[in-house]
């Protein structure tokens, strides 16, 4: 396995806002996602980006996250979460529209979590 030290990382950074845009072409998406996977450090800074740009950006809501990835948000598990996210996007073999933020995600969480409580306190009057 290649070292950390050959350059690589500092490319896959350098496209980090061009794949969280989705403006990466298929094929230079999939070595992204191939060389994050299993890169701890660009992990990272894709996570800092992720939660960054998001802060600097509209709300969007997340339609339909399916058990495995509310049950990551429940946890505040990103790391997995974004794992998820990277190897959906690889087997589904092709582009998403845009990359779905992680704390966009953690947001979406909130509000059902707000959601549920207004509802349990409902119950609880009933
Ligand atoms: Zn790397």
């Amino acid at each position: 396995m290649a070292g950390k030290d050959d350059g690589i990382c500092e490319n896959i950074q350098r496209d980090i806002p061009l794949f969280v845009s989705g403006m990466l072409s298929d094929r230079d998406m999939k070595s992204f996602i191939c060389h994050v996977e299993h890169c701890r450090s660009c992990q990272e800074e894709l996570m800092t980006y992720d939660i960054l740009e998001y802060g600097l950006k509209e709300k969007k809501v997340l339609s339909d996250p399916d058990a495995e990835t509310m049950r990551l948000i429940r946890d505040y598990d990103f790391q997995e979460l974004m794992k998820k996210q990277l190897s959906d996007m690889k087997t589904e073999g092709r582009r998403k529209e845009k990359w779905e933020h992680l704390s966009l995600l953690a947001l979406g969480i909130a509000n059902i979590a707000a959601l549920g409580a207004a509802a349990l306190m409902l119950l609880e009057k009933w």
